[in-house]
């Protein structure tokens, strides 16, 4: 068993130290270029959805089940079938839904830029107007949510995100005295990048909630809601928008998904659902904004799924590609960084990512020190709002695209950079001693 290294002499660190660089210039000297940093499907799970674009060619039907014609101008909030089937796959009525665009980001991007304009159903004002608008970020998060409140002016407060969701007891205070808070995000299932699922409880207090402001929305994004890794489910999240009628607060959450991560990113469909009352102000605002989206793309989608079982069995399929990378991240870290306590790190049971924790003050260095090797990790300091770690700790690692041998090299040269920082941060700290 390995030794913690607060427990090695001077001598011991310096010889460690010395080993490791060697081993560091050999992997150098590799001209190794493999990236672990942004969570995308790999070629192989991109071509388990080629199917998609044979099933329109083949019968040249175009038109959806209540007879429109989808080539053509119209229907602003999804065609009859995909509304079926997506309210069913995320337990929406389907008029409480609006397939949107592509990208499920354009629509969070696009619901925030509205609220700020022009405010949501239940402002009393745009946001704009307000002397401050603030937004409660779960921490470590996701940087393109932050990068969003940043681009809009809206001010970052940092929650911890605890083993069943955000603190809640910060959540709760925070949100109970301060009416310029308006809103808070949150990626409830498998989060990105802690892999975290909320407990039922987390969901239960987020819809108990008593904002002081009156037109608080809770981003809700569910990004990964069938991304299960393990053919055992061991997580399961409430609908938000149940519990939330049961506390009145329904029309407190906006909830968010797409087909992403399902079928192709950039090529899917991208979905948002709310209240009745959420809704309708909510398509009435898109109505100025757009004519309809891709319709092809939706009978598309739900020709080649045809169904929720159908989706679920695709999802098996990405499982099974991805599974066996997660597995190897895991197996890598345990065998190299066992018993010498300089990181922890999720070993989530879906979704894209793992999140690893350093030593405070040495994630920049290994981020420094993979990226000399050529392995390109996330930027550290993206998982907090204004990338800025408190800590400079959290790195998160993206372990779908790469290959399995290319993801082993990459991990054999990310454990050896975490302990070089960390034995390097254990000799200043014995210098200044
Ligand atoms: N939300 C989360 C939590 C994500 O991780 C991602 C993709 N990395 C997205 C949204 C982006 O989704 P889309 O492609 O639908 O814009």
């Amino acid at each position: 068993m390995a030794q913690p290294y607060s427990a090695l002499s001077t001598e011991e660190i310096k010889g460690k130290l010395e080993k490791f660089y060697q081993l560091y210039k050999i992997y150098q000297g590799e001209d190794l270029k493999l990236d672990m940093s942004r969570g995308k499907p790999c070629t192989q799970q991109l071509d388990l959805s080629m199917g998609m674009y044979k099933v329109l060619e083949d019968t040249r039907d175009f038109f959806s089940e209540d007879g429109f014609d989808c080539r053509n101008y119209g229907i602003l909030d999804g065609v009859p079938e995909a509304k079926r089937l997506f309210g069913e796959l995320m337990g929406v009525p389907e008029e409480q839904l609006f397939i949107g665009g592509n990208s499920s980001l354009n629509l969070m991007y696009d619901a925030l830029a509205k609220f700020m304009l022009l405010g949501n159903a239940r402002s009393e004002r745009p946001w704009c107007r307000e002397e401050k608008v603030k937004f409660i970020c779960p921490v470590p998060g996701y940087d393109r949510h932050f990068g969003i409140c940043e681009e809009l002016g809206i001010e970052m407060i940092n929650v911890d995100m605890l083993p069943d969701g955000p603190d809640m007891d910060a959540v709760e205070a925070l949100v109970a005295q301060d009416a310029s808070i308006k809103g808070m995000w949150s990626v409830p299932m498998y989060s990105n990048p802690e892999g975290t699922t909320y407990s039922a409880e987390t969901v239960r207090r987020l819809a108990a909630m008593k904002p002081a402001a009156p037109d608080f929305v809770l981003m809700w994004d569910n990004a990964y809601m069938v991304h299960h890794l393990e053919k055992e489910r061991r997580d399961s999240l409430p609908n938000i928008l149940d519990v939330c009628a049961e506390y009145g607060s329904e029309d407190m959450p906006l909830v968010f998904t797409s087909t992403s991560k399902i079928s192709l990113p950039g090529s899917g469909l991208a979905i948002m659902a709310g209240s009745r009352r959420t809704m309708a102000y909510m398509k009435k605002r898109i109505l100025a904004q757009t004519i309809g989206p891709d319709k092809i793309n939706q009978l598309r989608h739900v020709r080649f799924f045809k169904d929720v079982d159908g989706i679920m069995a695709h999802m098996e399929k990405h499982a099974a590609i991805i599974r066996p990378k997660f597995e190897l991240v895991d197996t890598m870290l345990h065998r190299h960084l066992d018993g010498r306590e300089i990181g922890r790190w999720s070993r989530p049971y879906g979704g894209y990512f793992v999140s690893f924790f350093t030593l405070d003050g040495c994630a920049k260095r290994v981020e420094q020190l993979c990226g000399d090797c050529g392995v390109k990790l996330t930027a550290v300091g993206a998982t907090y709002p204004y990338g800025k770690d408190p800590h400079d700790a959290n790195i998160r690692i993206a372990p779908t695209y790469p290959s399995l041998e290319e993801l082993q090299k990459a991990m054999e040269i990310f454990c050896l950079a975490v302990k070089i920082a960390s034995l390097e941060q254990a000799a200043r700290e014995r210098l200044a001693a």
